[in-house]
């Protein structure tokens, strides 16, 4: 298991530390808006476990969570932002070497 480190920018969001521009939270989920947008719609969904990228993710998280961590993006890009019809991208850089830059795993939904 990697070193989780709780002073990254999503563990302050998480703690209400820093704002953000929330779009969906529920017991397991936060989705809000990147601050840095690189497309029309450009959110980041995290989960509240404190993990570090996405094959961390899979480590730590049951099968219940995991599963339900990706029935929600389904939820929040198909049921709350419409985008099932227009399409949509789900990316996730896992780790320095991928371009990651916060070191708590966040999945990014872009759309145009
Ligand atoms: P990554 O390179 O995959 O780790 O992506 C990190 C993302 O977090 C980038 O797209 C940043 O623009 C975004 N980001 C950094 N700080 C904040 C913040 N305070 N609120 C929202 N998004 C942020």
């Amino acid at each position: 298991m990697k070193i989780y480190k709780d002073d990254n920018v999503f563990a302050k969001i998480l703690r209400n530390e820093i704002p953000c521009k929330k779009v969906y939270e529920d017991d397991l989920v936060l989705c809000f808006h990147d601050i840095n947008p690189e497309a029309k719609i450009h959110l980041l969904i995290i989960p509240k476990i404190k993990c570090v990228d996405f094959s961390d993710f899979i480590s730590c998280a049951t099968p219940l969570q995991v599963s339900l961590f990706f029935t929600t993006i389904k939820k929040i890009a198909e049921d709350i932002l419409n985008l099932k019809e227009s399409g949509y991208k789900l990316k996730t850089n896992n780790g320095k070497n991928a371009g990651q830059e916060v070191f708590h795993f966040h999945v990014h939904l872009t759309s145009n």
